[in-house]
């Protein structure tokens, strides 16, 4: 039902031109800012991002640099952002670009979608911002304020949901596309909030909005798929060699965090007899070994329950890499999960 849509496209982009936020990457439309500030939104608020861009576009300021990054490098550039493997992604759509599209960022969403890494909802975002493609962008955003607009009831978890309100916003889309899909996504990161805490008294379309009207927008969004999640217990050692260095090591090239740094750890909970056994089948003679802390870290799919053990040695053995804190900040892409154990 497009046609109920219809009268929100003006009002809503005049309130986006009079109380859009300032944000480093609308400073410009460039393909390049936009797209990196996307990718790092994905799962991580606005607040958060910007100082990561801020600093990646200070090493990294524009395609050509991204793509001849070296890797390690780009990890310490993502390292907190987590989700690793979609910094990897930038470098490579980084190269397509260089290698297919002679280094400028192509324009149409057909192309756009393409690249590594890269949705429908980040092409539509960057079609559409940087080059006022007629394409639509729905993110969780975008949709909670449809659907609450329209007092839809369908689950907005489901596929079939985003792509149908994709095409009843096709069906409405101005010239501005950029400016209306900007709009629809600022309107629900600023205003039409989530769990069920939207402030209508502030919203400029609120004369359309059913939910408002029947006072259902703490039912909408309506989501009803699960995700699976499972549990994995850890015990994780901080290990100091006698001078203060830390142990860490590389992990597999393939899987969660693949690529990435990491404190020693093995699957599971110990006694400390169980503890000492372990740390000495990896060579280490143990001085000592104190429990130190708790910890849990929440992936997609998975919770890590970590139980973290200080651990001061004789001296380093082979197996491990031992690197002082200041190497560890500035060279080793430690990940977020392990970081918080060294608090
Ligand atoms: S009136 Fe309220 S619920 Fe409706 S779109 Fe505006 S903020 Fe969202």
């Amino acid at each position: 039902m497009p046609d109920k849509l219809n009268p929100i496209v003006e009002p809503l982009i005049q309130w986006f031109e009079h109380n859009k936020r300032e944000l480093p990457w609308r400073q410009d439309k460039s393909p390049y800012h936009v797209w990196i500030s996307e990718i790092m939104l994905q799962q991580t608020r606005i607040e958060a991002v910007i100082r990561y861009y801020e600093r990646f576009m200070s090493a990294l300021p524009d395609i050509k640099s991204l793509s001849e990054v070296d890797d390690d490098a780009l990890m310490k550039l993502w390292e907190g952002l987590g989700y690793y493997s979609r910094a990897r992604n930038l470098k490579k759509a980084a190269l397509t670009i260089m290698n297919d599209h002679a280094g400028r960022f192509p324009e149409e969403y057909d192309e756009i979608i393409r690249l590594p890494g890269i949705g429908e909802y980040t092409a539509g975002a960057i079609a559409s911002i940087c080059f006022d493609k007629p394409v639509t962008a729905v993110d969780g955003n975008v949709l909670r304020v449809v659907t609450r607009l329209k007092a839809d009831h369908a689950d907005g978890l489901l596929p079939e949901t985003k792509k149908r309100i994709a095409s009843e916003l096709k069906a409405i889309l101005p010239p501005q596309s950029g400016a209306f899909n900007e709009a629809l996504m600022e309107l629900g990161e600023t205003v039409c909030l989530p769990n069920g805490a939207p402030d209508c008294a502030r919203c400029p379309i609120r004369e359309f909005c059913a939910a408002y009207r029947d006072g259902l927008t703490d039912q909408l969004p309506v989501r009803i798929k699960k995700l699976k999640r499972s549990v994995c217990e850890k015990s994780v050692f901080v290990i100091r060699d006698p001078s203060g260095r830390l142990a860490i090591e590389k992990r597999p090239d393939t899987g969660l965090l693949s690529g990435l740094y990491q404190l020693p750890n093995i699957d599971g909970y110990y006694s400390d007899k169980e503890l000492y056994g372990a740390l000495g089948e990896w060579g280490l003679s143990v001085s000592s070994l104190v429990y130190d802390k708790d910890a849990k870290h929440v992936f997609t799919h998975i919770d890590w329950m970590m139980k973290a053990y200080a651990v001061t040695v004789r001296e380093p053995c082979g197996r491990f890499l031992w690197v002082t804190e200041d190497e560890l900040k500035t060279t080793f892409p430690l990940p977020t999960a392990f970081q918080k154990l060294l608090k």
